[in-house]
């Protein structure tokens, strides 16, 4: 008897469980393009056509290798535009009612599959290097969850970076040697560019027909969209920009959108790299002595520790995780994130990118558009659905995480131990925005004052209850408590009016 074989988007790989336990000789894989998940938020056009183009190369790619593919184009007149839907169209064509699936990556797509008719059996998506039960019982009865000791069971677990059961190097961690300022020249040129082949042009123009209408330039669209090309990407990174990658791992550049990122987060979330075999190329150019031991343990830390840490808390968490607002922040989404002006050179510069190439790296999405967000008091769920929509490597389980967690302090502490804020000062020493802004960074009220500055202590005092008490942040309490007491009501005045003018549309 034969059965359906679900292959999302995000899973495009021939070692992804549901294609490992299937029979080539009689299952039937399923692929579909479908409205509902390129529209249930707006995501950016490159991000769709990224997914879309990849997903048709793979399909290709099973039929050379003898598998049968039902495949769902996007303007298929048959199709319902939604996964389940075609489920239920392709089992009625060929007769059968048992689907394999390897488990998404998103609570509301599970519950879908789980309340479709079909008789579903969901696998579990085993392109991770702990599995749900691993971190399950790594969280088990720990009064806090922190990413560093998790991390540190992956190294072990992975081998990598270790000599013996000791870190390589004789430090777990060299955080502290990633955190130059920017740098005036990069002699990284950015991740390898691939001008797109017949496929995607078609699926370029498909995008543009059907959602030209997201935020977003969808051209020029230079991403890789197999597998071969993205482990040409990887190597370019590895070749040429890793061994700086650790440094300036935190710094931000207004006229260099990558400085020496990989910009290997949408294949790898997509299936197109394998997480491990990238961490494996990154250790073999350390032991090469191409890479510095902070840039290749800086690099690894992010795929084994931050990126399995947050899948591991998406899933621990439960499906009510992405909606959490533990500090009550209710003020809407202001119009600049989806690119209206502002006079914040920092954010308009992290937004112009973000438009341009569906990237921004790590700092400027947490300590620019994150920050602002958080010390803005911005509603957790628009700027949730923002990050979700705008990012070619979103996918909720780890954007949620990232946001609703470690940028906005959303989930209430489970993430962070401390909210991640700043005032123009971090800004200032991390990157050139400044220089050029409306606003002064070194100005703390009155005429020109950074709305960082003033938001910081806005923020300090209005969550005074929640924070206070939190050895971490005693320093910016004290602080805030000597300033005279004329000062601190101008700042909180002068935010208050920041914060109305922004919300009733003024441009800020
Ligand atoms: C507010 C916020 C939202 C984010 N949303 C996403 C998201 O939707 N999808 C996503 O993949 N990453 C997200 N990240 C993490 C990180 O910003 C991106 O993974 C990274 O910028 C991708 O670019 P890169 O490949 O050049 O990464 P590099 O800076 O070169 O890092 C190497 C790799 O490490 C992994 N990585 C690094 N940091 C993280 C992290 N915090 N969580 C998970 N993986 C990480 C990625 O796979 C990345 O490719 C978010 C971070 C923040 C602060
Ligand atoms: S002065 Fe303030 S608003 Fe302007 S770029 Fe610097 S941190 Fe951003």
């Amino acid at each position: 008897m034969s059965r359906l074989v679900l292959v999302l988007g995000d899973q495009l790989t021939e070692s992804v469980a549901a294609l490992r336990e299937a029979d080539k000789s009689r299952d039937v894989v399923v692929m579909a393009e479908v409205a509902e998940e390129g529209s249930y938020v707006p995501h950016h056009p490159k991000k769709i056509a990224l997914i879309l183009a990849a997903m048709r190369k793979f399909a290709a790619r099973l039929r050379e290798d003898g598998w049968t593919v039902a495949y769902s184009e996007l303007d298929d007149t048959e199709n319902s535009q939604s996964i389940p839907g075609e489920l239920l169209r392709r089992a009625e064509q060929h007769g059968v009612s048992d689907v394999i699936a390897t488990r998404p990556g998103e609570h509301r797509l599970i519950a879908a599959l789980e309340d479709c008719p079909l008789k579903i059996t969901l696998l579990e998506d085993d392109r991770f290097i702990a599995s749900h039960k691993e971190f399950e019982e790594w969280a088990e009865g720990r009064k806090a969850l922190r990413m560093e000791y998790f991390y540190r069971e992956m190294r072990r677990k992975t081998g990598l970076l270790m000599e013996g059961d000791k870190p390589a190097g004789g430090k777990w961690n060299y955080d502290h040697e990633n955190r130059k300022p920017a740098p005036e020249d990069v002699a990284f040129s950015g991740p390898l560019q691939f001008t797109p082949d017949a496929v995607v042009e078609e699926v370029l123009d498909l995008v543009e027909r059907r959602f030209g209408n997201h935020f977003g330039n969808l051209r020029l669209f230079w991403f890789a969209t197999d597998p071969e090309q993205a482990q040409r990407a990887l190597t370019h990174f590895v070749t040429y920009a890793l061994p700086r990658f650790g440094d300036f791992q935190d710094a931000m550049l207004a006229d260099n959108r990558f400085l020496y990122h990989a910009l290997v987060a949408p294949y790898i979330n997509i299936g197109l790299l394998d997480p491990l075999e990238v961490c494996r190329a990154v250790e073999q150019a350390w032991k090469e002595r191409h890479a510095p031991i902070n840039a290749a343990e800086g690099f690894i830390r992010q795929i084994i520790g931050w990126r399995e840490y947050v899948r591991g808390i998406y899933f621990l968490e439960g499906p009510d995780y992405p909606r959490r607002n533990g500090l009550n922040h209710q003020r809407k989404l202001p119009d600049f994130y989806w690119g209206a002006e502002t006079r914040m050179r920092c954010v308009s510069k992290a937004v112009e990118q973000t438009k341009a190439e569906a990237y921004a790296h790590h700092i400027q999405r947490l300590m620019v558009t994150g920050n602002f967000a958080l010390l803005a008091g911005l509603d957790p769920a628009e700027v949730s659905e923002w990050y979700l929509a705008v990012y070619a490597d979103a996918f909720e389980w780890v954007e949620a995480p990232n946001v609703v967690g470690m940028s906005l302090f959303a989930d209430g502490g489970v993430i962070a131990s401390k909210p991640y804020v700043s005032s123009g000062a971090y800004i200032n020493r991390m990157s050139d925005y400044c220089k050029g802004c409306h606003y002064k960074v070194s100005v703390k009220t009155g005429d020109g004052a950074c709305p960082f500055n003033l938001l910081y202590w806005h923020f300090l005092d209005r969550h005074r209850d929640r924070f206070s008490n939190n050895a971490r942040m005693g320093n910016m309490y004290r602080t805030w408590d000597r300033m005279d007491a004329t000062r601190r009501e101008t700042v909180l005045r002068e935010a208050d009016a920041f914060l109305d003018r922004m919300s009733a549309g003024e441009v800020v």
